[in-house]
């Protein structure tokens, strides 16, 4: 049930930790863990911490390792669905390096909701139409309705399948050859949007009495890792870091104890077109993934810092 009285929007962020299983090569490199995890206390520290360290143990509400995604689903993410149906806006990100497992985590995530659903790519802070490729201007306006992608094309879906349907097209349409998939999914945020509206039983459907409408946005970011020093892939890197950049400050704001001064959704178009789900009564879920090996250790301890600042 929802309280009546107004809650801060932090005690609305969840923020996980999802660490994923070694795979048979790193099980073969490595064989002992890297991290230290507690679901019950929620905390992940470092193991084989050799010298004193200013590196302590993290707290999130959930730190999880070799559970499936049915238990990320319900530990961090069903509260925010089961919301967004009764019209909150919803968000859940998906942050970490490469290769840590965002995509996996996104993969089967409230996808079961229906409704209405659009499909967009970020890429050098330029939006693509995943469900449309005609669409040569799908740039962000703002009026009565609200910040929102022009003329982005939006599929009415009544089924699951209907739902995979949409994400089978728009990963066809990122236009990327199978060798540069994993090059360009690094460079790249997706944001797979859900509609969600639904109308107080016995009203009549000519009005919009008793109607709500909802946001439920599920994002994969892009890789979190240093970017490579070619110069084209600097400009690239600078985007990236950008837009994680200001997601990382505008998050940081929002659950801030200060009164919310400025808070910079302006800086990024990833920020901004998620302005409207991000603001009031919204709904955050951040889940933060790290590779299990000491390879990735620092990259991991970036992560971390990130989810920390999230909260
Ligand atoms: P990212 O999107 O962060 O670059 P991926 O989701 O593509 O990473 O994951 C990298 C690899 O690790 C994939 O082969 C994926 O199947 C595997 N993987 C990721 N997370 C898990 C997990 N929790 N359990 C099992 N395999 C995983
Ligand atoms: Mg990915």
């Amino acid at each position: 049930s929802f309280s009546t009285k107004s809650t801060s929007i932090r005690e609305n962020v969840q923020v996980m930790v999802r660490c994923r299983p070694r795979s048979k090569k790193e099980l073969q490199i490595d064989e002992e863990p890297c991290w230290l995890i507690s679901p019950e206390e929620g905390s992940i520290e470092l193991a084989r911490l050799k010298a004193p360290s200013t590196i302590s143990t993290f707290h999130y509400d959930n730190v999880v390792m070799g559970v499936d995604n049915e238990q990320v689903y319900k530990a961090g993410i069903l509260d925010l669905v089961r919301s967004a149906m009764m019209g909150y806006n919803g968000t859940v990100f998906a942050y970490g390096q490469t290769a840590s497992g965002k995509t996996y985590t996104m993969d089967t995530t409230g996808r079961e909701y229906l409704l209405r659903v659009s499909y967009m790519e970020i890429y050098n802070e330029k939006i693509k139409d995943l469900l449309n490729t005609q669409n040569t201007d799908p740039e962000i306006v703002e009026d009565k309705k609200g910040v929102y992608v022009r003329n982005l094309k939006e599929v009415i879906v009544k089924t699951a399948q209907e739902v995979m349907n949409c994400i089978k097209e728009g990963e066809g349409n990122r236009h990327i050859s199978a060798t540069d998939y994993n090059e360009h999914s690094s460079r790249s945020h997706t944001v797979f949007q859900f509609v969600i509206e639904s109308r107080s039983k016995g009203v009549p459907a000519n009005t919009n009495r008793g109607v709500r409408v909802s946001q439920l946005n599920l994002i994969d970011l892009a890789g979190s890792e240093k970017v490579a020093t070619d110069i084209e892939r600097r400009k690239e890197g600078g985007y990236i870091n950008k837009s994680l950049l200001t997601l990382g400050n505008v998050i940081s704001k929002l659950t801030s104890d200060e009164p919310a001064t400025h808070i910079p959704f302006r800086n990024s178009k990833l920020t901004r077109i998620l302005q409207v789900a991000l603001s009031g009564n919204a709904r955050i879920s951040v889940i933060c993934t790290i590779n299990p090996t000491f390879a990735s250790k620092d990259e991991s301890l970036n992560t971390l810092r990130f989810a920390q600042r999230a909260k």
